[in-house]
């Protein structure tokens, strides 16, 4: 018996006996997430089914072991599966607790997220999970005694021979099992996105080779002939306050039909619902430039390289652009035009209330959403005079409903919906506790956008003012185990791509005359999407460039 232990695990141990022994900690133990996914699907209930889980299973090993296998170098080993195997325990919590799955996009939000996002995330059972299945073993690992050198030929040749044999196992299975394998991967798309480490490896690679591919140098020129049409006389020029919303689901919203009353406060105003309005993406980062973009979402997705945006169209037709961020930045839409965050006053400004922004356990301001109109008047008296006088087309940033801390979204005077859960282990809260502090995030943007509309008015007189608020993705709030967003586009539910969009103008303005009679209220039902964004904008502050589809520009139909 001891000699064959000592065969598999000889002191010290071959790297390859290392990597299959992580493979199958990794393969069995830290996809527990997909393991539990497979049990619970029906078709898989019975005796055929359980062998296709172990078929399974075993492929998931062949797999990690064969492509672990090419790392099996004596000083390369131990840190590759001691990173693996850490990454592998921090996926398994998270792709069990909300249901999310770990692709490309993935790693470029994750890529793309501020250390506040970060630590909205991190709480003891991430801690027990990662120490437990990633830290201790890892540990284990690092501590094992060097393999002795050997020569190069020998060890290229046991490597490659070790990924053959994973190879072999893994066809050699898949094969045994090929009809259900088949069906149950095209039925349950998000599957091969949960198998851990490889979704990992496959997506960080994914994207790096991608960045390389990319063209480097400033983005493609757009829209070289913008320009503004003639105003009508004795007109103002057009204010647009453009509020771009996070994590919003529209189906939240009581003026889109939600049972519960989330929008006391836009309810009494004369504002237009779109009832039907779908993302770009289901994620922040996919979603921002998308919605910025004159592409359109299947355009976009094929775009190589980086191009700019209807900030800069606007911009270059002479209008004044001011990006007001209270979350992570503008991921660079807004590097080429007037920028600043809540947190950075302009000059002469009144401090931050303390109701209004706090400082968190580091010190990092962390303000509400209304902060956004903190002394708006010297942020826009700040811009260019001669542009102010053709236009001011303002973009307000929220932190909106982004998860899952929801409960830190909402001031404590909107808190209208209790018990609300107050951990960001949603799985650890009931539903209707999730829901409660949720739904408290879409009153708060509620109070934002009627205040919004409030501001707006005051400017009145300068300017002919409008309100157009579209959230960038929408959430998944339990509904079928899923929490959060961020699932690949095409197996996304429609909780994370159907947003809400309201506009608002005031009824007895330029801009309302300007458009058919009740033109603007048909408009509520019909189908609409990020890939209007450019276009409608675009027509409302009357800028046109070659880029400019009057197709696209919602208002287009009404004039
Ligand atoms: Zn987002």
């Amino acid at each position: 018996m001891k000699r064959v232990v000592e065969w598999f695990y000889p002191d010290p141990a071959r790297p390859l006996t290392q990597v299959w022994l992580a493979s199958l900690w990794m393969g069995l133990v830290a996809n527990w997430p997909l393991w539990k996914r497979l049990l619970w699907l029906p078709e898989l209930g019975d005796t055929r089914g359980l062998v296709f889980i172990i078929a399974f299973a075993g492929m998931v090993v062949a797999a990690t072991g064969a492509v672990l296998s090419l790392f099996a170098w004596p000083r390369l080993v131990k840190a590759v599966l001691a990173l693996l195997i850490a990454v592998s325990a921090a996926l398994a919590y998270f792709i069990d607790s909300y249901g999310i799955v770990f692709d490309p996009t993935m790693v470029v939000n994750m890529l793309q997220t501020d250390v506040r996002e970060t630590r909205d995330l991190l709480n003891l059972r991430l801690l027990f999970t990662v120490l437990v299945l990633g830290i201790a073993p890892a540990i284990w690992i690092v501590v094992q005694p060097r393999a002795p050198a050997q020569r190069f030929v020998l060890r290229t040749a046991g490597n490659l021979a070790s990924f053959t044999i994973g190879l072999i196992i893994l066809v050699v299975l898949a094969m045994v099992v090929f009809a259900d394998l088949s069906s149950t991967m095209r039925n349950h798309k998000a599957l091969r996105y949960m198998i851990t480490p490889l979704n990992a490896v496959y997506s960080v690679s994914t994207v790096a080779v991608r960045s390389r591919a990319a063209p480097s140098g400033p983005p493609q020129q757009l829209g070289a002939d913008a320009r503004l049409l003639a105003r009508q006389p004795g007109t103002k020029p057009p204010l647009l306050l453009l509020v771009v919303g996070e994590t919003a689901r529209s189906m939240n919203f009581s003026l889109n039909g939600y049972a519960r009353q989330t929008n006391p406060e836009l309810t009494k105003l004369p504002v237009i619902s779109f009832s039907d309005v779908t993302s770009c993406g289901t994620a922040t980062a996919a979603s921002l430039p998308c919605m910025f973009s004159h592409l359109g979402r299947s355009a976009f997705v094929d775009l190589k390289g980086s191009q700019e945006n209807l900030l800069d169209v606007l911009q270059r037709a002479g209008l004044a652009v001011l990006w007001l961020d209270n979350q992570s930045g503008c991921k660079g839409l807004c590097d080429r035009v007037p920028n600043s965050r809540t947190s950075q006053l302009p000059k002469g400004a009144e401090p931050l209330p303390t109701t209004l922004c706090g400082k968190d356990e580091f010190g990092n301001p962390e303000c509400f959403d209304e902060a956004l109109l903190h002394e708006l008047d010297k942020r826009v008296a700040e811009l260019d005079t001669a542009r102010l006088k053709k236009g001011l087309v303002l973009v307000m940033h929220q932190m909106g409903s982004h998860g899952p801390a929801y409960y830190k979204r909402a001031p404590s005077d909107l808190k209208l919906f209790k018990p609300e859960c107050q951990s960001n282990a949603l799985q650890q809260c009931k539903r209707a506790e999730v829901v409660n502090a949720y739904d408290n995030t879409i009153a708060t943007t509620d109070r934002l956008l009627a205040r919004s509309i409030g501001w707006l008015q005051t400017q009145a007189d300068r300017f002919e003012p409008g309100m157009l608020y579209i959230s960038d993705h929408g959430e998944s709030l339990g509904e079928n185990g899923l929490y959060l967003h961020g699932l690949p586009y095409a197996m996304a539910p429609r909780e994370q791509t159907q947003v809400p969009m309201i506009l608002w103008v005031p009824s007895d303005g330029v801009l309302a005359r300007s458009l058919k009679p009740g033109c603007l209220g048909s408009l509520r039902d019909k189908p609409a999407s990020h890939d209007n964004l450019f276009h409608t904008v675009m027509g409302w502050v009357g800028a046109t460039a070659d880029v400019y589809r009057p197709a696209q520009d919602l208002l287009a139909a009404c004039r």
